[in-house]
């Protein structure tokens, strides 16, 4: 063990302003293009998971990764969630605006010891990816370079609310992995970590495509000594393919002018029962008391004919 006594507090933990309530959900859209059918399904269940339960639910927007921004798809899902009607229980955060906090966090872990800089190139980790720990003893300066996390040698396991059980030993599957790229980026890893506490996230429901991340995300919450989280990983929605839908592959953006249209067929994919064509926030109050989740179709994937 790396650790046998986490520390309790992270040193950024007084600003966990928020009122620590029983559920907590969110939706965390990353603005590397505009909204699709996929990111409206995690919307519709995260909300509905955290309405049908009393819970709250927020929104944020994930831009570290400036490079991969997508110019206007900020816009895009700021408008979709005004025509879509969704509300956020508390304003909305960006990420970007939030570098310094995470910073703090780096150099807290670094005085605990949990973290060092990297000077490997991709190409050095050889094929499968996987780091075998070169730099972890080289103590190098911090300036200019990776920052890792360093991992035991243990599974880590969670139980999904819609996959069951999971588990990664990290050490095996990845090696200490990166908290902070070379070029000062911010890794998503770190920065979801840290606003999932410090805005009381409770509960988790996201795409099954962060399934794999998810160990990753659970071992640096217990490095800072973070609750635990509940996690429910959606299954993804297909094209007519059989890809994924997502920006990678050019989803299309969801239409405004639709929006009843597509939330009813976001609750179909979802198994859920069908509502009545309304204004959204009607449609979303029925999604809300009759929601099931025992409806939500097994597996990582939804087949259909969704663009
Ligand atoms: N920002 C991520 C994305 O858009 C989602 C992160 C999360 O829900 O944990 O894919």
């Amino acid at each position: 063990m790396l650790f046998n006594n986490p520390p309790l507090s992270a040193p950024v933990s007084q600003e966990r302003n928020q009122q620590v309530v029983a559920y907590r959900g969110r939706f965390a859209p990353s603005p590397t293009g505009p909204l699709h059918f996929g990111s409206l399904i995690t919307a519709v269940a995260s909300f509905c998971e955290a309405k049908s339960q009393g819970g709250e639910w927020i929104v944020r927007i994930e831009d570290t990764d400036i490079p991969r921004i997508y110019p206007g798809s900020e816009e895009h899902i700021l408008k979709c969630l005004d025509a879509f009607e969704f509300e956020s229980d508390a304003p909305i955060i960006f990420q970007k605006d939030r570098l310094d906090i995470y910073q703090a966090v780096l150099e807290h872990l670094h005085t605990q010891g949990l973290v060092y800089a990297c000077q490997c190139t991709r190409k050095m980790l050889g094929s499968n990816h996987i780091y075998q720990g070169t730099c972890r003893d080289l103590n190098l300066p911090f300036q200019d370079q990776a920052i890792r996390l360093k991992i035991d040698d243990q599974p880590i396991c969670f139980n999904d609310l819609l996959q069951g059980q999971h588990c990664s030993n990290l050490k095996q599957d990845l090696g200490d992995f990166v908290l902070k790229r070379r070029d000062g980026i911010i890794n998503y890893q770190l920065a979801v970590v840290v606003d999932d506490y410090l805005q009381g996230v409770t509960h988790v429901v996201r795409g099954a495509d962060l399934l794999d991340n998810t160990e990753r995300q659970i071992w640096l919450g217990q490095c800072l000594g973070y609750p635990k989280l509940s996690y429910m990983h959606l299954p993804l929605a297909m094209n007519d393919r059989g890809d994924k839908l997502s920006k990678q592959n050019h989803a299309m953006a969801l239409d405004i002018a639709h929006a009843p249209k597509l939330l009813a067929q976001a609750l179909q994919a979802l198994g859920q029962p069908p509502v009545d064509l309304d204004r959204p926030s009607i449609m979303l109050q029925q999604a809300v008391q009759q929601w099931q989740r025992d409806l939500i179709p097994k597996g990582t994937s939804i087949q259909g004919i969704f663009q």
